[in-house]
């Protein structure tokens, strides 16, 4: 479904990405796992247009993305929910849920899928008129989720959707992520957390300093000595 091939990224004169190449089967959850500044991010941003390559192509269902803007990206099923907190902080639950959606012209299925969110995140419904910035932290990231969703991606790109969050909510983030992908829609997550990302995933890439250097299924993965060593505490 989602190819990336010899991907090169820089910053001026810092190559971030360095012949990265990826896969994201059709209803797979595919993660990303490495340390701080591997990459991870710069390749979710390269994906959704946010970054341009300096090598390699993207494509989409064996249609080239690399060079389409963002909102062309997002257009074409693929929403990134953000690292952290990226709501609008000065808008309401229901503005940022509406603010995901803005592509769509058919209101009446938009509020369709506004109850549908609600419904599987009450919490959210509570809070419907509160400023999004005055929301916890674990609740931020579940506004963040509910807007990706709010464009009816068929993939969605999660950024450390566990960041700054405490055990309990982490769990339930990632079990709104399982949700998700079981309900068909394709999944590719960067995670600090290697055991939970390997855990959770169909199949996982390892990336250090802009290189893939391991992949392979979780169950692959958290046997390899060299990710045990380095990510799994031995
Ligand atoms: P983290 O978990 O810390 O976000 P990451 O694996 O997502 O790490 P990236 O944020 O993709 O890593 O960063 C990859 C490399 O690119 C790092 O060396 C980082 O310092 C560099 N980098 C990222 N953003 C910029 C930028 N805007 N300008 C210059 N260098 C950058």
């Amino acid at each position: 479904m989602l190819k990336l091939e010899s991907l090169t990224v820089c910053y001026g004169a810092v190559t971030a990405l360095r012949d990265v190449s990826i896969e994201v089967e059709e209803g797979e959850l595919v993660t990303l796992i490495g340390a701080n500044g591997a990459g991870k991010t710069t390749t979710l941003k390269a994906i959704s247009g946010m970054l341009p390559l300096a090598g390699g192509t993207i494509t989409f269902d064996g249609r080239k993305i690399s060079g389409a803007t963002p909102r062309q990206i997002l257009a074409l099923g693929i929403a990134h929910c953000p690292e952290g907190r990226r709501v609008f902080p000065h808008l309401t639950v229901r503005e940022n849920l509406e603010m995901g959606a803005f592509l769509r012209r058919d209101q009446t299925a938009v509020k369709g899928d506004m109850e549908r969110i609600f419904f599987k995140l009450p919490r959210l419904r509570e809070r419907i008129a509160q400023i999004a910035g005055t929301l916890s932290g674990g609740e931020q990231q579940m506004l963040a989720i509910a807007r990706s969703l709010m464009s009816r991606p068929r993939m969605i790109l999660f950024d450390e959707p566990s960041l700054g969050l405490a055990p309990n909510i982490t769990e339930i983030i990632f079990e709104i992520i399982e949700d998700i992908r079981r309900e068909g829609t394709t999944v590719l997550m960067v995670e600090q957390n290697a055991l939970a990302a390997l855990d959770m995933c169909d199949r996982s890439y390892l990336l250090e300093t802009g290189r893939v250097v391991q992949f392979g299924t979780g169950e692959q993965m958290l046997g390899d000595a060299h990710v045990r060593r380095a990510y799994l505490g031995g």
